[in-house]
């Protein structure tokens, strides 16, 4: 891809990110520096830059551009904080996080797509992500507690063990069911209790474990 994709980098940023207000520098800067055609499949790398998300392998999607950037803002990070991402898919929101500066963890349930991700994410430089297969659902205890947990598929409810593996004022990023559509939530963890903050109506594909769905809901 000539100069690799830079050009329609900016582009991204500017007509679906800035313009819709993201506003965070950290965040609109980290989205012009990672190549996001490197994580999507081969037949797909001409759409990488569109405005919307992008079948993966194994029935799963990686994220619009702009849902990954709602989140990133959304979990009001600052660098170097420990974040937890549930649901590493392509890698690309990891990508992201580790361009910001976050100590990263990810975890997902398929180890196809951990193994793919993984091999981009090491080819691109981001050393640094700890990624490993499993349930996500229930966090990753050894490594807690976290700043900020990003759960990029929609849960039936809050898992508990995300909610005890945060810092106190960390912040849970999660997509929740809601009647026939999904809203993302941020949770707010406060000395005696949560704060739980509503936001916009999105669409993930299902978080399946032993806190969220039993099996893939889908028909
Ligand atoms: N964040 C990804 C997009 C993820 S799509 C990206 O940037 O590309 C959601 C992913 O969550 C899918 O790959 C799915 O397999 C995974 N997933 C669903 N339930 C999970 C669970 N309990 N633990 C870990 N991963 C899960």
């Amino acid at each position: 891809m000539k100069n690799n994709c830079q050009v329609e980098r900016e582009e991204m940023v500017s007509s679906q990110l800035e313009k819709r207000g993201i506003r965070e520098a950290r965040v609109l800067e980290a989205f012009r520096g990672v190549p996001r055609h490197e994580f999507v499949p081969g037949h797909l790398k001409g759409r990488a830059y569109a405005d919307g998300p992008l079948p993966l392998d194994q029935g799963q999607a990686i994220s619009q551009p702009y849902m990954v950037a709602i989140m990133t803002q959304a979990a009001r990070l600052s660098p170097g904080q420990r974040v937890l991402e549930i649901g590493t898919g392509s890698g690309y929101q990891s990508a992201i996080l580790a361009e910001m500066g976050m100590e990263v963890y990810t975890i997902e349930r398929m180890a196809v797509l951990s193994k793919q991700a993984k091999g981009t994410l090491q080819r691109l430089g981001y050393h640094g992500v700890r990624a490993k297969v499993g349930d996500g659902t229930l966090g990753w205890k050894d490594e807690a507690p976290f700043d900020a947990v990003l759960v990029t598929a929609a849960a039936p409810e809050l898992p508990a063990p995300l909610l005890d593996q945060l810092e106190l004022g960390g912040r849970l990023v999660i997509p929740l069911e809601e009647g026939p559509s999904q809203v993302l939530y941020v949770i707010t963890r406060r000395q005696s209790d949560f704060h739980r903050n509503r936001g916009e109506r999105c669409t993930f594909v299902p978080l399946i474990g032993e806190y969220g769905w039993e099996k893939d809901p889908r028909p």
